[in-house]
C-alpha cells in the first residue's frame, strides 16, 4: 500500500496548512468550449466534485492513466477558499477566496463520452488519483480585477487555450455564490471555474506551459 498524505495546497508567501477538502468544478462555463464538444449551454452552472485524492501539485511527476483511451487537458482558473462560505451572495463571495491559481481538469474523454451516453456519473473519467494537478496559489489580494484574469496554455510551444474570466457564462463571484447555495465551501476547498475552448489530448513527453495574467507561470513535462 502506498503511503497516503493529505494534499495541502501551496499558497505563496504564507504558511497555509489546511489540507484540501473537495474540489468543486463547473462544466461548460465558456460558450466556445461547450460548442467544441457539441454540448448545449446549461441553464444553470453544471457542477461536479473531484475528491481531495485527485489533487496533486503540478510539479509532481504526472503519470497519465494507461489503456483507458484519450486523456484531455482542460486548463482552468482555480480558487482556494479561505473562509467558510454557506449561502453567500455575489457581493460577499470573493471575501472567502484566499488564493488564485490554475488547475488541469484532466479527463478520460473517451470514458466520459461512454458514461454520458449511458447516463452515468462522470467520476470514473474525472476523479481518479492525479486527475487534478494544481499550481501554487497566489494571494487573492493581488487580483485587482477578477474579470480581467486570463489563462493561457501552450502545449509543446503552441498556444492551445486562452480564456478570460470575462468570457465565463457565470462570472467568478456569481459562481461561488451559486455553489455555496448547495455545497458549503470550507477553508482548503478549491473551486475550478471551467475551461475555455481548445481542449485536447495529452501524450507522455508533452511539455505544458501555463500562465495566469501576470500572476503566475508554470511549466511541466509529462512522464
Ligand atoms: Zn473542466
Amino acid at each position: 500500500m502506498p503511503e497516503f498524505a493529505a494534499f495541502v495546497p501551496t499558497l505563496e508567501g504564507s504558511h497555509w496548512q489546511q489540507p484540501l477538502g473537495k474540489i468543486v468544478c463547473v462544466g461548460r462555463n465558456y460558450a466556445e468550449h461547450a460548442a467544441e464538444l457539441n454540448n448545449p449551454i446549461p441553464a444553470q452552472p453544471l457542477l461536479f466534485i473531484k475528491p481531495a485524492t485527485s489533487a496533486v501539485h503540478i510539479k509532481q511527476p504526472l503519470q497519465l492513466p494507461q489503456g483507458q483511451g484519450d486523456v484531455h487537458y482542460e486548463t482552468e482558473i482555480a480558487l482556494l477558499i479561505g473562509k467558510p462560505l454557506c449561502k453567500v451572495d455575489d457581493s460577499t463571495a470573493l471575501n472567502g477566496v484566499v488564493g488564485v491559481g490554475l488547475a488541469l481538469d484532466l479527463t478520460l474523454r473517451d470514458l466520459q463520452s461512454e458514461l454520458k451516453k449511458q447516463g452515468h456519473p462522470w467520476e470514473r473519467a474525472k476523479a481518479w488519483d492525479g486527475a487534478c494537478p494544481l499550481t501554487t496559489f497566489v494571494p487573492a489580494d493581488r487580483v485587482t480585477d477578477w474579470s480581467a484574469l486570463e489563462l493561457v496554455m501552450r502545449l509543446n510551444g503552441k498556444e492551445k487555450q486562452r480564456g478570460k474570466a470575462s468570457q465565463m457564462l457565470t462570472p467568478i463571484a456569481t459562481l461561488i455564490s451559486h455553489i455555496s447555495q448547495t455545497f458549503t465551501l470550507l477553508p482548503g476547498d478549491v473551486v475550478i471555474t471551467g475551461t475555455p475552448a481548445g481542449v485536447g489530448r495529452l501524450t507522455s513527453g508533452d511539455h505544458l506551459e501555463l500562465e495566469l495574467t501576470d500572476l503566475l507561470k508554470e511549466q511541466l513535462t509529462l512522464a
